[in-house]
């Protein structure tokens, strides 16, 4: 499989190289060049899998020759064999053909750690037969960064350097971050706002001598690695729902487009998926695009569910892509028409192919609290507000006809027990195996809103590491 940027001018890239890369060198986002294809039969042939090998066998194509298939096969198995659920992404009922897809049972109780799990696994791997050593940085506002952190844990080819708010992240997301003991981990606590830490993340890769001595990466969003990751809880759902002798719909609480983009490859590559609701907070962008193909930039307004909060989609150049034909010359305008006017130009043929699969809709904050509420005084199930963002688009958006209709979990509800228990009552408790989470030590460097200060930080540190 080769891969191409969604810009039309970077190096054309196997997987490997993607991976490490992340961003192509033109500003676009990689993509494989075609689409993998499944026939009916060969998705009949993939039901009763268990989840790590319907995993290898969705995801193969996408790697080629690159790893070998048995150290691949012992990564994937590595990486979801113990995985906080024997199921991996288990469904629960919420009524009639409708279904909640639980992604949240990882180490950080988020759908995150699915991807970002095999992907630290695959980062070390790779960079261990290289005989290479990277940096991660980063900036959170709370889940990635904890997602990331856990990821990279222990691995010997890899440093990360984590950057979060002081006092400005919640306890538990504080805790998830703070409270991993391994010696390439280090959490800094910077005094200012998350813009802050994604400004000092921005100057850090922007001083190219400080970016090539310490060979500094990211793990964002828009890695294609973790699109491909995603690809297979849709078809794990849809397989034990019928396909492909029935077809299957998602809604997916949405920030970055990331998850979702993943659901419609898994379309492309064969699977009978009719549509996707696109579930957002108050931060509805991609609910204005969809309803009326406005696509226009406004203020960041936080939320209960603070993981949407939102305005620039950055996969959502991906699907972009398609819609303006393959045509690498038409995104890069596109994407600096979006830039410098802040709108989107989207022709009605364009926008209507869009919407002939996607409906979007918005969920306010009270709003989410009464679906928290109404969900579990109906079936006892306790959703996070993420999720139930989700369902409630689900429910309002759902397509006629019985075809089966599946919301993505996307967090834990002892993730956000505050939301919760406000809307319920009930205080949801953590899994049994972070239920000390709130007596561990923890441990982060506290640090002014300087990049001289993190920089020297960032130096020393990685010197003492690589002397040792
Ligand atoms: C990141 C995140 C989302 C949004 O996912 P995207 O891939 O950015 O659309 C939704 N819910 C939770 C809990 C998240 O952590």
């Amino acid at each position: 499989m080769r891969y191409i940027s969604t810009r039309g001018d970077a190096p054309v890239l196997s997987f490997d190289q993607v991976l490490l890369a992340g961003l192509a060198e033109d500003g676009g986002l990689y993509v494989p060049e075609s689409w993998p294809q499944f026939t009916a039969d060969d998705l009949r042939a993939m039901r009763g899998l268990t989840y790590p090998e319907l995993a290898i066998r969705v995801m193969t194509p996408f790697i080629g020759d690159r790893i070998d298939p048995a150290e691949f096969a012992a990564i994937v198995h590595e990486t979801y064999d113990d995985f906080g659920h024997p199921a991996v992404a288990p469904m629960v009922q919420l009524g009639p053909n409708f279904w909640l897809l639980e992604l949240f049972h990882g180490p950080t109780l988020a759908f995150k750690d699915v991807a970002m799990q095999l992907l630290g696994r695959l980062f070390d791997h790779l960079l261990s037969k290289r005989g290479e050593r990277i940096t991660i940085v980063g900036a959170t506002s709370g889940d990635t960064g904890a997602a990331a952190i856990e990821a990279c844990r222990g691995r010997s080819a890899i440093e990360i350097f984590m950057l979060y708010p002081h006092e400005r992240v919640s306890d538990v997301q504080r805790r998830q971050m703070t409270t991993v003991d391994a010696p390439n981990v280090h959490t800094i606590a910077v005094e200012g706002t998350f813009d802050d830490c994604q400004d000092l993340i921005k100057a850090m890769f922007n001083d190219t001598g400080l970016r090539n001595e310490l060979k500094l990466s990211a793990v964002n969003s828009i890695n294609w690695a973790r699109v491909m990751a995603q690809i297979v809880y849709y078809f794990h759902a849809a397989l034990a729902l019928g396909a492909p002798d029935r077809k299957v719909n998602f809604a997916v609480p949405t920030g970055n487009f990331g998850n979702v983009y993943a659901g419609y490859a898994a379309r492309a590559m064969g699977l009978p998926i009719d549509s996707f609701v696109v579930a957002s907070n108050s931060n509805d962008i991609l609910t204005r695009f969809f309803d009326s193909n406005d696509m226009s930039i406004s203020g960041v307004e936080p939320t209960l569910s603070p993981s949407m909060d939102i305005q620039v989609s950055s996969n959502f150049e991906r699907l972009l892509f398609d819609l303006l034909g393959r045509d690498g010359d038409a995104v890069k305008q596109a994407m600096a028409q979006f830039r410098e006017k802040g709108t989107l130009p989207l022709d009605a043929a364009q926008w209507q192919t869009a919407t002939e699969l996607f409906t979007g809709y918005k969920v306010d904050d009270a709003r989410t609290k009464q679906v928290i509420a109404d969900i579990f005084a109906k079936t006892g199930v306790l959703l996070d507000p993420h999720s139930a963002v989700g369902v409630d688009a689900a429910a309002v958006r759902r397509p006629d006809g019985d075809d089966p209709l599946v919301a993505l979990a996307t967090a834990h509800p002892a993730k956000f027990p505050d939301a919760v228990e406000s809307a319920t009552g009930v205080r949801p408790e953590l899994p049994a195996r972070l239920a000390d989470l709130h007596d561990r030590d923890e441990h982060m460097k506290i640090l002014p809103n300087s990049l001289d200060a993190l920089r020297d930080f960032v130096r020393e540190t990685s010197e003492l590491r690589g002397a040792a």
